[in-house]
């Protein structure tokens, strides 16, 4: 992938030379896009492309207010009566940041401005500069309805001044930009800590610091100072291997690792594999194979720590639900589900965790109600898990169903969910199988550098007009 990516580059380069780019995005951590501009910069940069970046500065809580409507709206939900005094209040923050941007950038120079913060910014600066403007929105939905109708008739004007605008999935390119938007897929970086390839060694020395396993002799490395912890059958959170070892190195481990946000189908996927186990003692008619790996399957769920989610109150409702759903559970069924917390506090210790778990999970489930991408789909794929994943749109760009992984009709019934675990569980050749076609997927489609020369290829197609 660096060949071709190298490869490519070199006939595009002449086109871009002497052209600055500026990457402008509303925060320099926290969130997607903050994660997903170094490695790209650093690719860009290691490639002689002149990329830099810079980050919107205005104090004014109101419009990150309005700017945090419009992007609910994008997804479908809000208040959609938006009026003058919005216009006024991000046009006004628009023309201050327009002109703080133009202290950085001069003609010929190529603006990319990410998601709908800066976007009224760039607008003003594509329109009174001699420079190339890309619009990247990160977010969309698939359908239209009134709120995302009202959140385009906000932005048309500001979006309709870029040269181009870049989407993440067809169905999210609103009709005012039809016929000007290209697709860029968001993408995993193959080195990072949480896709790097782990030694059977060093998957262990992960699973046991970070408490996820009981060590089982001295270990090269000291424990994490924060451990992973479960939920535990009085409600209360203990050490991951309390009250005992949910078994991710020898049992079949069927996994959803999210933030604890409704969306995510954590309960109904707890049903459906709940069902399952509930259901065995009935079946009559299963081989004997299929039926010890139903018995051993263990269900692991993990999230970031509540700790983490102050600010969160979504989150901890969420992770309310879930609890009081594993305090209805038979001790039966409370075993073979685990409720997992992943320190937040150490960015590396996280991402290993979720890495090692990725690692141990013969199925990998999405089980979203909505997706914009799902990062943690193409994560599970890149580690050759067998995926189930929902039509979410965003997870429908990545599983071909059949081919990479399971499409689920509907997250929200149980029975669906329980049939295709069922179907996995009993077949450890159609795993491998999807698990090896998803890697393959993902190598050619969702890895950094073919991200670094989608944008490559977009910009220098600008800058040759
Ligand atoms: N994630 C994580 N720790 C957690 C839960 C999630 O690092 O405890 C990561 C996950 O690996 C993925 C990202 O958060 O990289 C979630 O991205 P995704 O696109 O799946 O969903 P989003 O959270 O953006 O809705």
């Amino acid at each position: 992938m660096v060949r071709e990516l190298r490869h490519e580059a070199k006939s595009l380069l002449p086109t871009l030379k002497g052209h600055r780019v500026w990457m402008v995005n509303s925060t320099h951590h926290g969130g997607g896009v903050a994660e997903l501009l170094p490695p790209l910069l650093a690719l860009l940069r290691e490639l002689c492309v002149d990329a830099n970046w810079l980050v919107m500065d205005t104090d004014d809580p109101g419009f990150f207010r309005l700017t945090k409507r419009l992007h609910n709206l994008i997804h479908g939900h809000d208040d959609p009566n938006l009026g003058q005094a919005e216009r006024d209040l991000y046009g006004r923050v628009s023309r201050d940041t327009a002109e703080a941007i133009a202290r950085h950038v001069s003609p010929g120079d190529v603006l990319v401005v990410h998601d709908p913060q800066p976007l009224g910014a760039g607008a003003i600066l594509r329109k009174k500069m001699d420079i190339t403007a890309i619009w990247r929105c990160h977010i969309g939905l698939d359908r239209e309805t009134p709120e995302t109708q009202a959140a385009w008739a906000f932005l048309e004007e500001a979006a309709s001044a870029y040269d181009h605008a870049v989407f993440t999935a067809p169905e999210y390119i609103p009709r005012c930009l039809a016929g000007r938007s290209a697709i860029i897929h968001p993408a995993i970086d193959p080195l990072s800590h949480k896709n790097r390839d782990l030694s059977v060694h060093k998957l262990v020395g992960i699973l046991a610091n970070g408490g996820l396993i009981r060590a089982p002799g001295p270990m090269l490395t000291p424990p994490f100072p924060d451990p992973a912890r479960r939920l535990q059958r009085d409600g209360t959170w203990a050490p991951a291997t309390e009250h005992e070892d949910i078994g991710l190195l020898h049992r079949p481990i069927v996994t959803q690792i999210s933030r604890w946000d409704r969306l995510k189908g954590f309960l109904p996927l707890m049903e459906g594999f709940v069902a399952l186990k509930r259901e065995l003692g009935s079946r009559t008619g299963l081989d004997e194979r299929h039926r010890r790996s139903l018995q051993l399957a263990r269900l692991v769920l993990a999230g970031p720590d509540p700790g983490s989610i102050e600010d969160d109150p979504e989150g901890k409702e969420v992770l309310a639900e879930l609890r009081n759903a594993y305090a209805g559970l038979t001790p039966e069924f409370q075993a073979d589900v685990a409720i997992i917390v992943l320190p937040m506090n150490s960015k590396k210790h996280n991402a290993l965790l979720v890495n090692a778990l990725q690692r141990c999970s013969d199925i990998v489930v999405q089980n979203s109600l909505q997706e914009g991408f799902g990062l943690t789909a193409t994560e599970a794929m890149w580690k050759h898990a067998a995926v189930i994943g929902s039509q979410a749109a965003g997870l429908r760009q990545q599983i071909r169903p059949g081919l990479d992984g399971y499409l689920l009709a509907n997250p929200e019934d149980p029975r669906e969910i329980t049939a295709a675990l069922d179907d996995l569980l009993r077949d450890q050749w159609k795993r491998e199988v999807l698990g090896q076609r998803a890697q393959q997927r993902v190598h050619d489609n969702f890895l950094i550098f073919t991200q670094v020369r989608h944008w490559l290829v977009l910009i220098a197609r600008s800058l040759a007009g």
